[in-house]
Order: structure tokens, then sequence, then C-alpha cells
């Protein structure tokens, strides 16, 4: 079944490190913007079944429950929605109340992803983020209120001036808090951000290397401890809480965006819409295509995406369906070249299955290149 991603590239403010599709909240743009995306889904729906909408951003929850009910009705008419859709919206906790929380659950949306990053004030100080950690904890609140049984958090690991004390302290704070989902990312610095700036500045530094690796695996550990499981490189849940949206991306499923920047794959083709939100509204508005960029995988580039986006999950790579959905015996085609990942404890072979293990997630890059045979392209 189709997964449904509906970008949203609004925000409130702009953090100092971020690199995502998003501009400052307009409400007249907004409008325009909404009209728009209505419309692509729209003419974009033929009828086929979705199991999954995700609205992801940006900040989804600058918009009110009616927007987000707008958009899953034409989702809902376009699209055969399946009765067990998952529904998940993202959601900055400075921006929710207990009243918007129980509207975006009247709405229908099932599962809500609050952006986190930090259960330590002066770290989101840092990062130039507009809540505290507290806030946080009151918007996990009002959500379990509204009746979201399904909730997940995102944290960052890596900042300024953290140590694996603190980044250890924001574990434990989000055990507490207890929701059904979380997700791990490394602070990347790209080369222009803001943040790079404020680090000189106020002379802030990010720990070693080998502290992250740290932060990685103790981080992993507490929460193993707490009953998670970890089941993507980034990602833990409760058993049977994983993230259905994201799981087509690593299992070699199809999806289809909706929305500037916004990326689909489906039947063997991949493309993404223009980036510029003023752009997409105006093709939207000409009837001109908003696909900037479209290419078709040959068979070879597909099995690759396969096998990258498959060892990104903790169960990893299942060697029988490749070959039943390639043709490919990925041992008999990539030989001995796994081999010395094997012997360094970074692969392993378990039950038909190709794995990464903890420390060959950390080195996933590396390992990755393994598989990619430009020779056969
Ligand atoms: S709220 Fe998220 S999308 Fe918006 S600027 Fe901050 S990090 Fe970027």
């Amino acid at each position: 079944m189709l997964g449904l991603y509906l970008h949203v590239p609004f925000c409130a403010a702009i953090c100092n490190y971020c690199t995502f599709n998003r501009g400052l909240f307009d409400a007249g743009l907004k409008t325009q913007y909404l009209e728009a995306l209505e419309r692509e889904i729209r003419l974009a729906g033929e009828g086929s079944p979705a199991d999954t909408i995700y609205f992801g951003g940006g900040t989804p929850s600058l918009l009110a429950p009616a927007d987000v009910a707008g958009l899953l009705l034409a989702c809902r008419d376009a699209f055969a929605v399946s009765r067990d859709v998952e529904i998940t919206l993202e959601a900055n906790p400075e921006t929710v109340t207990a009243a918007r929380l129980a509207g975006y659950r009247e709405a229908g949306v099932t599962r809500v992803s609050f952006g986190v990053q930090s259960f330590r004030d002066e770290e989101l100080r840092r990062l130039s983020r507009l809540h505290s950690a507290d806030c946080a904890r009151t918007a996990v609140t009002e959500a379990r209120v509204a009746g979201f049984d399904n909730i997940s958090l995102d944290l960052m690991m890596w900042l300024p001036e953290q140590r694996l004390d603190q980044w250890l302290d924001s574990i434990d704070a989000l055990v507490a808090v207890g929701p059904e989902h979380a997700s791990l990312y490394l602070l990347e610095l790209y080369p222009n951000a803001p943040l790079k700036e404020d680090m000189a500045r106020a002379g802030w530094s990010q720990a070693p290397d080998a502290d992250a690796a740290d932060m990685y695996l103790e981080g992993l550990r507490r929460l193993d401890d707490a009953g998670y499981r970890q089941y993507e490189i980034s990602n833990v849940s409760r058993p049977g809480r994983e993230c259905r949206h994201n799981l087509k991306y690593w299992q070699d499923g199809e999806w289809l965006g909706f929305g500037c920047g916004a990326h689909s794959t489906r039947a063997n083709a991949r493309w993404k819409n223009v980036a510029s939100t003023d752009d997409y509204i105006e093709r939207m508005r000409a009837g001109r295509p908003t696909a900037s960029e479209r290419r078709e995988l040959s068979p070879q580039v597909h099995l690759e995406e396969a096998l990258f986006t498959g060892l990104r999950l903790a169960e990893g790579l299942d060697l029988a369906a490749i070959l039943k959905r390639y043709g490919v015996d990925v041992l008999a085609r990539y030989g001995p070249a796994p081999e010395p990942f094997v012997e360094m404890g970074l692969l392993i072979y378990h039950a038909d299955h190709l794995a990464l293990t903890r420390r060959g997630m950390l080195l996933s890059n590396e390992v990755f290149g393994v598989f990619i045979d430009a020779s056969v392209r």
C-alpha cells in the first residue's frame, strides 16, 4: 500500500542548525499553499490504497486542526485510505495546546511526533529552539489527555557543549515521559549554519568523535534497558509501535509526496517537487507540473537502494526477499566484498538476513560502499 507524505514548509522561527525545506510562517501564504496542496492531492488520486499519511515539515502543528481535516478529506477522496490508517503529525511543543491536540485527534490524526531535541534548557537555547524541557513535558501530557496513545519524541545528540552525561540525562528524561517511539539524531553542522557562528562566538565545542559514538551506543543501551527495541539506525519503539510510514522508506515501499520539495517513489521512478513554496503554488495555479527532477530507477540502482535502506533496519536485509524481488543472490553478486566488515564485527549474518551490528551502524556509510556496483549501472 502507498504512504502519503504532506509537506508543511512553515516555521515560527528558523533554528540555527536547520537545513530542512522551510520558511517563516505567513497566514496569507499558508492559505494559498493549502489550496495548492489540496489540489495536488486530488489530481494525483486514482483510488489506490494507502495506509499511512505523514504530515512533515517545517512545523505541521502550525496548521489549525481544520486545515489538517481538510487535507485528510482530500486524501480520503483521492485514495482508498484504509480503516487502520496511521496518520502522523510532526509538532513543535510550543505550538500545541490541549484544545489544538484534541482538534487534531478529532480530525483523524493517530500519532504525534514531537521535536523535543533535548530535555536540557541550556541546550535548547543554544539550538535557538523556542520551547523548554517543561514545555515538552506538558505537550506530551496534553497529547495523552487528548487521547493519543502513539507518541514519538525526537532527540538530538552531539550538541554544542553536550557531553555524555548530559546526553544521558535527556535519554533518562525521555524514558520518564514514556513515549511509544523515539528518534535519535546526530547533530550535523552544515558549512554555513548560523549555529557555527554562534559556537565560534560563544566558544562552544562539540565533544570528540569518540564521545559521539559513546553517546549513540550508551543512549541505545539505556533505551534497551527501558524496554524499547531498536528497529532502525536512528529509531526505537515499543514492540509494534514502529513508524509504519517511515518503514516504507526502508522496506523498499512506495509513497507519494505532496507539497514543495516532497519526494515520491513509485513504479520504478523517483521524483521530487520544486523546493520553493512560491514556485510550487505558482505551478499548481497554472496547471504546470510540480516535479522538478524525475528519474527512472534502473534495476541495478533500485537494487542498490533496496540494499542501503534495508541495511538501515536492525533486522537487516532479508536476502530471500531480495532474491525473490530482484532475482539477485546478494552473496553471489557481491562475493567476498562484505567479509572484511563481518570480520570487523560491523556486519552479521543471521537467519537469511545480513545486518549491521550497532558498531556497524556507526560506520554505515563505509559498509554501504560495498554495495555500489558502478560497473553494472
Ligand atoms: S522547527 Fe524544525 S523545520 Fe523549523 S527551522 Fe527549526 S529545525 Fe527547521
